[in-house]
């Protein structure tokens, strides 16, 4: 009896992972190819939510409820393993690797909508995943696949999915960017920020440049950070990201000052950061260290970062531009652009979206939004610069419209900053 503690599941009394793990090699190596199929009832979120509503016990009843429904819709025969909490996993033959299994079909259907749990119906979010068994890759790492698969399978329309290594290959590369990320954030050389001038459209002055974060992942090369600033913004690391970047950019520009160069800098912060207490504080603290002048910085934020906590985040903006630190409301246009926030923002520049830019190329291009973002904008006492030109047209258009500032590979690509400094150069 003592010998049997831990090998099974205590609310359903299943055979637990640790019997499929011993298991799993006979099961390759039967002479039928058999098939892993990976059903979870639910995924944390909703387990979390049933579980504050109504308690434990009636979690771990839904549990044995989802197990006894897997059980009748097996082959007779067919040994069920709980492999976690939420997790169950079967082996079921795979008559044609390329066809899912009509069993796992079935249980998909049988999920689908609700079950019935002490005569309550309770909704399931149910993942059903499919991974050959083979001996190679060895029963952890099946059921790894497997559980991949399982939430790929809510991205279905069948419900089931087979496992993806493309995907999976995706999700790999993201763990190992934020693993790494600590790291590169410590040491001297993986990161680096590049600068690209932004120009005033009437004088082809330059009197600023914005920050933009490289990354040189020792084994991934250059990482961009449209890939790695999203991924960092849904964990911790975004603060001290963030902080990196403003220290770098402000030691930087010091040194531009010193050199006879009169720029402001701009930093682009995320969401989480203005949502978070004390960022103004911090920000306003480094620039007095750093020897800077409040409008030696400027701070870029995204529309996105007013959903996060909106009253936080406009009371730190709104400090920060009291205290002289340029605001400016970046990508304008691509998000869910709310209007009638525009005339209550605390911003001083609103930069235009690529999107609307770009594909100004010649005469007679679609410029009706673009003439009108640029009209409401200057209506409501902005400065404006557009992002993203790519031409010469683009250039002498967004002029002609009354736009003020503007950024894009015709003028300049971000450069580091000792490169700034020679480009400057080129120009006076
Ligand atoms: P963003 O802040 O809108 O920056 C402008 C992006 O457009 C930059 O891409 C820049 O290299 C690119 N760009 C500029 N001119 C042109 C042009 O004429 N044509 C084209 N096709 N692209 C142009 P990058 O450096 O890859 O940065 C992408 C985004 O990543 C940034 O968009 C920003 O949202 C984010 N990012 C970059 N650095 C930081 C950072 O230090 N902190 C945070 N929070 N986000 C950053
Ligand atoms: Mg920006
Ligand atoms: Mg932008």
């Amino acid at each position: 009896m003592l010998s049997q503690i831990g090998r099974y599941d205590h609310v359903t009394r299943l055979p637990n992972r640790l019997q499929f793990l011993e298991q799993f090699e006979p099961l390759a190596m039967s002479p039928v190819p058999n098939m892993l199929v990976l059903v979870t009832l639910a995924d944390a979120r909703h387990y979390n939510e049933i579980l504050r509503a109504l308690g434990m016990a009636f979690a771990d009843d839904f549990v044995r409820a989802g197990a006894k429904l897997l059980g009748s819709l097996l082959p007779p025969q067919t040994r069920l393993f709980q492999v976690s909490v939420l997790s169950f996993a079967a082996a079921v033959p795979a008559d044609n690797a390329a066809d899912t299994p009509l069993v796992a079909s079935v249980i998909a259907a049988a999920f689908a909508g609700a079950i019935e749990v002490n005569a309550i119906p309770i909704k399931t979010h149910v993942g059903v995943g499919l991974v050959p068994i083979e001996l190679e890759r060895g029963g952890a790492e099946s059921l790894r696949a497997a559980l991949v698969a399982a939430q790929d399978s809510r991205r279905t329309e069948s419900g089931v999915a087979f496992y993806n290594h493309q995907s999976d290959a995706a999700h790999l590369r993201a763990f190992k960017i934020l693993a790494d990320l600590p790291q590169a954030i410590r040491s001297a050389d993986q990161l680096q920020l590049h600068y690209q001038p932004r120009i005033d459209l009437r004088t082809g002055g330059c009197h600023g440049a914005e920050a933009l974060i490289r990354w040189i992942h020792p084994e991934l090369g250059a990482i961009s950070p449209a890939e790695f600033i999203p991924l960092a913004e849904q964990t911790a690391l975004i603060g001290p990201l963030t902080e990196w970047v403003m220290l770098r950019a402000m030691t930087e520009n010091r040194r531009l000052l010193d050199a006879g160069y009169d720029l402001r800098v701009s930093i682009n912060a995320s969401p989480v950061n203005l949502s978070e207490h004390g960022f103004d504080d911090m920000l306003l603290h480094h620039c007095e260290a750093a020897g800077l002048q409040p409008h030696h910085i400027e701070l870029e934020f995204t529309e996105g970062t007013l959903a996060t906590n909106s009253a936080r985040t406009i009371q730190q903006l709104a400090r920060l531009r009291a205290a002289g630190i340029v605001v400016a409301l970046d990508d304008f246009g691509s998000g869910y652009s709310n209007l009638s926030y525009l005339s209550r923002i605390p911003a001083d520049v609103l930069k235009i979206d690529q999107s609307f830019v770009r594909p100004l190329t010649a005469t007679g291009d679609d410029d009706f939004l673009l003439r009108h973002i640029v009209s409401i904008a200057r209506g409501l006492g902005f400065r404006v610069c557009a992002e993203g030109i790519e031409t010469a047209y683009a250039f002498d258009h967004l002029r002609a419209l009354g736009c003020d500032e503007g950024q894009g590979y015709f003028m300049a690509r971000p450069m580091p900053a000792a490169a700034l400094g020679q480009w400057l150069d080129g120009r006076s």
